[in-house]
């Protein structure tokens, strides 16, 4: 269907074009200096020391879960409220996710609270998801992880440019995971990213990420090297040149674009509270610098969620959520030895609507959606 205001929109223009030419023309397609390229750029903008890109953010976080030594008889612990993917990657080592709590109707991101209840022997691992791009309160976490001598990885797939106290997110933990699907702020179609400080850890991906090959096709194209040993089950999990192009032209265009993003999220906050204040917009407030990559609204108690994403629809605006919480699916809710209490997790995520949020919307248009919120509220309390 044709959205009138759709959830999200990507704008790629004639940099991208001409960049992924130029790689088209190169006759030198798979992963090489242009690679190289955006690693470099990226490590600079989050300011880490290894940047290395992969096929996308799911590889990245398998990735990171191996690299801190996830395995059979291993739990981490994450968000229930997160991509399905963010727990898959840790079934993927034959380690246990175990759920935790979130913060509250405002704070969506893991309650530090909750996942030091969490933790028992088994935990080698806890990954903060930065939901939305908003920051986990990771002071808290990594005192967590010091105390009890656990890894810590970022899911930052929402967050690609974002901070906390002055440390762009996906930098204060073991290992950083971003992705570059196409409703990500940076997009490079699919695609992902993996940041350390550590050289051993930046190592032990570098491998991973090839087969667990000594040395690349790339580094034996150059003349560096003549054969290869394998010293790890290592994966292809690499990205191309293509895709890399892409990112690079992307990532050049990512201050501006969340500069925008937090713009339009101010104008949300303001409408929605002139215009429909029983819905609240979380992370008001929230500590640290936003990448803004999604617009969650949390609907009062007793509006039924359906009608009201319905009713949107009907005026053309389209609505997510995010997420109907891992626990719940068919494939996790034999996950276990008993059934996760995550009684915020579970009030939440039945109440939240995601709304249209990306650069190229106008503030007319997020007033807009704001009174069809405030129209389609109406509308169920008159059926009440
Ligand atoms: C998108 C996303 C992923 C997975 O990234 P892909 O690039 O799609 O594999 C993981 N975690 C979260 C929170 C995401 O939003």
């Amino acid at each position: 269907m044709g959205w009138r205001i759709p959830l999200s929109d990507i704008e790629i223009g004639s940099g991208e074009i001409s960049a992924v030419r130029k790689v088209l023309e190169s006759n030198w397609l798979s992963m090489g200096q242009v690679t190289q390229d955006f690693e470099a750029a990226f490590a600079a903008m989050t300011g880490s020391r290894h940047a290395l890109a992969v096929t996308n953010g799911t590889a990245a976080l398998h990735m990171a879960c191996l690299a801190v030594g996830l395995g059979p008889g291993d739990e981490a612990i994450v968000p229930s409220l997160t991509f399905v993917a963010t727990a898959n990657a840790v079934r993927y080592t034959g380690a246990t996710p175990v759920f935790a709590d979130i913060a509250g109707e405002n704070d969506l991101n893991l309650s530090p609270a909750a996942v030091e209840r969490a933790i028992t022997p088994r935990t080698r691992a806890i990954i903060a998801v930065h939901y939305g791009g908003y920051a986990c309160d990771m002071p808290a976490l990594l005192a967590l992880a010091r105390g009890y001598g656990l890894a810590v990885i970022e899911d930052a797939a929402h967050a690609v440019g974002a901070e906390l106290d002055d440390r762009k997110l996906g930098t204060w933990g073991d290992v950083g995971c971003f992705s570059f699907f196409s409703n990500k702020n940076l997009t490079t179609g699919e695609g992902g990213m993996l940041v350390t400080n550590r050289a051993e850890m930046a190592e032990k991906l570098r491998l991973l990420r090839s087969h667990g090959m000594t040395t690349l096709t790339w580094d034996r194209h150059k003349g560096h090297a003549w054969s290869y040993d394998v010293v790890e089950l290592g994966y292809n999990y690499r990205i191309d040149e293509i895709r890399a192009a892409l990112g690079l032209v992307q990532l050049k265009k990512l201050p501006q674009n969340n500069d925008r993003r937090r713009r339009l999220t101010q104008v949300y906050r303001q409408a929605m509270q002139e215009l429909a204040p029983q819905v609240s917009v979380p992370f008001q407030g929230h500590p640290g610098v936003s990448s803004a990559h999604l617009l969650p609204a949390v609907l009062p108690h007793g509006v039924s969620r359906i009608d009201f994403m319905e009713a949107l629809k009907a005026e053309g605006i389209q609505t997510s959520i995010h997420y109907p919480p891992i626990h719940t699916f068919s494939a996790y809710r034999d996950w276990g030895t008993q059934p996760p209490d995550l009684p915020v997790t579970d009030d939440v995520a039945a109440r939240e609507v995601t709304l249209p949020l990306y650069p190229g919307l106008s503030e007319e248009e997020v007033v807009e959606v704001c009174q069809a919120v405030q129209r389609a509220l109406l509308a169920e309390h008159s059926r009440a």
